[in-house]
């Protein structure tokens, strides 16, 4: 079964993008399996290595807007992709709107080791 900290790394990491094509996320929310049953509405791509991800755990904490204590802001911005589901785009013809940015990223980690299992926002 998929452990949160392997669906974080299939819903938000690509650390090899972002390439500078408008289809992108359209692309990768369905190679990693974001567009089956329903199109995931929002979602970002991180493209930075997986380590420099998984090392935000250890940086600023603050509170998720879940209200939970264990988000953690990047040091850094980082490069990412965000994918907003189109409005007109009805499942199962997933249709997304990418937009590559430069932010810093907040993200919840748990576990023993402590890891990313959510992507909470970029600011
Ligand atoms: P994501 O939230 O990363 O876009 P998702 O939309 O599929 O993924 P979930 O399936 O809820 O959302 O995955 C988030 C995982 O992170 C769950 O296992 C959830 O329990 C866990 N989690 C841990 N801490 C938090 C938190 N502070 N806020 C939200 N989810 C959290």
């Amino acid at each position: 079964k998929e452990s949160p900290a392997m669906k974080f790394q299939r819903q938000h990491m690509d650390p090899d993008g972002p390439s500078n094509n408008s289809n992108y996320c359209n692309q990768m929310m369905r190679r990693r399996n974001m567009t089956e049953g329903w199109c995931k509405p929002v979602n970002t791509f991180v493209h930075e290595p997986l380590v420099d991800v998984q090392a935000i755990c250890l940086q600023g904490n603050i509170t998720c807007k879940n209200g939970k204590p264990n988000c953690h802001k990047s040091n850094s911005s980082m490069n990412i992709t965000d994918c907003h589901k189109t409005s007109g785009s009805k499942y199962p013809n997933c249709d997304y709107q990418t937009s590559q940015k430069e932010r810093h990223v907040i993200v919840a980690c748990e576990g023993n080791p402590y890891v990313p299992v959510h992507f909470d926002a970029s600011v």
